[in-house]
């Protein structure tokens, strides 16, 4: 059959893996002209298709519908296929795909297919939402189409990533995600740490105790006898001091992860949620008894959590790698481990996880408990460094334009590039120019600028992402290896 629609469409080329064939009706995908589309056919003139629109093509004697990648038809192909649909990820290993193109699944799938990660595809949070201009219910279309085109039956995840209210919640339950990751940055207090025993005393009793579940010498009798035993014989019995800094810097973390827990359960009974806990984005590294307080108090007021989000010791920027002590790092990784195996073995989750490639040694070589790594950058600069293979006038376009953009949008990253210590690009050519993309400082001012470059003000942003997602759409081939040949980077030190 499928050869009687290339008789209609001799340009077409079929995705061989998305064949399916179900109720004596075939399903497969096609690229035609740089475009993608979902093509139903039939021996039947059949007057419905399981619902999906698209234009009707007969072909000597059998009956085909060419569904463009719609919101409708996304809807239709999760109702036809449940492995289109998001689930759970559980306490598995797993790696987050941002992906703020939206046309970047498919390699993502070839890329970790084997590895025993589990995708969590569907990756965005609020910020970039904003940034990109595009809804929850678009980034998630795009990861059922990319499951689909790549027949992936193990399952993925969506990942609304750094919510921080209830009605960011309810946007990406609406949307069909399935992973919550809960930013309570607001609710930090980062003073904690240098304010006097009285300061720390009157902040502690002054804690929402009701919701807690406890009372402030009751607490202190318990925790401070806590004298456990975590990795390596390292043991962790925190003076008052240590707790009540904890405490006062993370109380309210804990009661408003409490509330968004009991949100979702009230509020989506039946919905398969998992909830993750980011306190990354905070001054310090979060010490063990940090880690440790957090953990038990949400175990003792029964929250679950798939995974948590510690602010680990080094400097973790955007789009380049790890820039601190190793050894340290193992040695706190370790017994952060050690913490979360405690209370039910979740995953230590590494933001900002974009080409960190010397802590994904680390990490493969401890080759204990489990992770969960989040990338997204990383995907936006190699569509950029196929933009500058194939495309460098666009390419030197961005560059310029990120530059200008710098000053304004580095404001909410961690990052030290300088525009000024990107190459002169008076003398460059393609090769050169795609190497661009292994500088640190290029990849930082482009990485930052993303928002600008693809939903900033003015026409000059939707001309470059009309022009970026036509390059990419007339080089899918060259931007899908570039992405899978990053990608094996990131995932090989796992082993
Ligand atoms: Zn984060």
């Amino acid at each position: 059959m499928i050869d009687l629609f290339k008789n209609a469409y001799p340009s077409a080329e079929i995705y061989q893996q998305s064949v399916i064939e179900k109720e004596g009706t075939l399903f497969f995908m096609i690229r035609n002209e740089s475009e993608t589309f979902l093509v139903i056919g039939s021996k039947e003139n059949r007057s419905d298709y399981f619902s999906f629109r698209g234009k009707r093509v007969e072909v000597e004697g059998c009956f085909f519908l060419k569904c463009d990648l719609s919101a409708h038809n996304a809807d239709c192909l999760r109702s036809l296929f449940s492995f289109t649909k998001p689930v759970p990820a559980g306490k598995r290993n797993s790696y987050g795909l941002g992906d703020r193109l939206g046309n970047a699944g498919a390699a993502h799938l070839k890329a970790i297919r084997e590895t025993g990660f589990f995708p969590v595809l569907a990756q965005q949070s609020i910020r970039e939402l904003e940034r990109t201009g595009r809804t929850a219910e678009e980034v998630l279309d795009a990861a059922s189409w990319a499951v689909y085109r790549e027949g992936y039956k193990s399952g993925f995840g969506a990942d609304g990533d750094h919510l921080k209210t209830t009605e960011d919640i309810d946007l990406m339950m609406n949307a069909g995600f399935t992973m919550f990751t809960i930013d309570p940055s607001e609710y930090v207090v980062n003073e904690a740490i240098n304010m006097s025993h009285k300061e720390l005393m009157h902040h502690f009793e002054n804690l929402p105790w009701n919701l807690l579940h406890d009372q402030p010498e009751k607490f202190l009798e318990r925790v401070g006898r806590v004298d456990v035993l975590l990795h390596d014989g390292f043991k962790l019995s925190p003076s008052l001091n240590e707790i009540l800094t904890g405490m006062v810097k993370y109380g309210r973390v804990i009661t408003h992860t409490k509330m968004l827990a009991d949100y979702i359960k009230q509020k989506w009974p039946d919905y398969p949620a998992e909830m993750e806990l980011s306190v990354d984005e905070t001054d310090q590294p979060t010490t063990l008894t940090e880690h440790y307080l957090i953990a038990s108090e949400l175990a003792g007021l029964g929250v679950d959590l798939v995974s948590l989000a510690p602010r680990f010791c080094g400097d973790f920027e955007k789009g380049v790698d790890f820039r601190g002590d190793l050894d340290q790092f193992r040695h706190e990784y370790l017994q952060h481990l050690a913490i979360a195996g405690m209370f039910g073995g979740y995953k230590l989750s590494i933001h900002s996880g974009s080409d960190k490639f010397s802590v994904y040694e680390v990490i493969g070589s401890i080759n204990a408990g489990a992770v969960h790594v989040k990338t997204a950058g990383t995907s936006y600069l190699e569509a950029l460094r196929t933009v500058a293979e194939v495309n460098p006038e666009l390419f030197l376009q961005i560059l310029e334009f990120s530059k200008k953009r710098f000053d304004e949008d580095k404001k909410t990253y961690h990052i030290s590039g300088r525009p000024e210590n990107i190459p002169d690009l008076s003398s460059m050519n393609g090769d050169d120019l795609k190497n661009l993309l292994n500088q640190d400082d290029a990849r930082q001012v482009l990485h930052v600028a993303y928002g600008s470059v693809l939903h900033g003000q003015g026409e000059i942003s939707k001309k470059f992402k009309k022009e970026i997602m036509n390059t990419l759409e007339l080089h899918q081939d060259l931007y899908e290896s570039n992405l899978v040949k990053h990608f094996r980077r990131h995932l090989r030190p796992f082993g």
